[in-house]
């Protein structure tokens, strides 16, 4: 944790987070806060002076959130990411659970049957429509590639977006529909070229932009919004 002392005789805390996939230092500010994201080994006088470098930026962006919290009433809670948009949540008690989702209002509505537990139903149709979305993308991209796999599970995951197993098993994070579909793609992508390559290498970038050319920008969406979503790297 960071702390940068501001004009008024306030604080604000910036939480560190180190990344072994992270290649350069980066800030992302967002609703829970302001958060920089360090590569493995950074010197820690550097990111200091790029705190005070980017202070302008943070003091800005955080003001911007802080006013839209107040302003909105919202915690973290009430905020859902679906195929890469941002929805405000709204929760009625209902005898059945349904969910409708409006981009007009940018609303999602969740009919809940127990308020209570209503993240749990949350999660539930997030694992709904992540199943959904890749039985829909899997099959045609696998032909596509001609990597074939040998099922698909959807898992509650706290660290990673997907994974695949050396029997060709993919795994993918239930909120993985919180996502644009590109980014979605490129997950799957991602995936399948682990079925030949089961590590990191220039082959496997290699393999993974032939793909989706337009795989970098994919791939920064998802560290831009792993900390907003509660997804960290792949
Ligand atoms: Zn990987």
């Amino acid at each position: 944790m960071l702390s940068l002392p501001l004009d008024d005789g306030s604080i604000l805390c910036i939480s560190v987070r180190t990344s072994s996939r992270a290649r350069r230092l980066r800030l992302v500010s967002g609703i829970r806060g302001v958060e920089a994201v360090v590569p493995a080994g950074y010197d820690e006088d550097k990111l200091q002076e790029f705190v005070q470098y980017k202070r302008d930026w943070i003091i800005k962006t955080a003001n911007y959130y802080s006013r839209l919290r107040e302003k909105t009433g919202h915690t973290e809670s009430d905020v859902v990411y679906y195929l890469g948009r941002r929805y405000r949540v709204r929760l009625v008690k209902d005898r059945l659970a349904s969910a409708i989702v409006s981009d007009g209002l940018g609303t999602a509505t969740f009919h809940v049957t127990d308020m209570r537990r209503y993240k749990r139903e949350i999660e539930q149709w997030y694992r709904e429509q992540t199943a959904k979305v890749i039985a829909e993308r899997l099959p045609g991209l696998s032909a596509r590639l001609g990597l074939t796999y040998n099922k698909f599970t959807v898992k509650r995951q706290k660290s990673r977006w997907a994974s695949c197993s050396k029997k060709r098993n993919l795994n993918f994070n239930l909120l993985l529909s919180a996502a644009p579909a590109e980014v979605i793609d490129y997950v799957i992508v991602h995936e399948l070229c682990h079925i030949t390559e089961m590590n990191h290498s220039k082959r496997f970038w290699q393999l993974v932009e032939s793909a989706d050319p337009g795989y970098r920008q994919h791939k920064e969406w998802l560290e831009d919004h792993s900390p907003v979503i509660g997804v960290q790297g792949l």
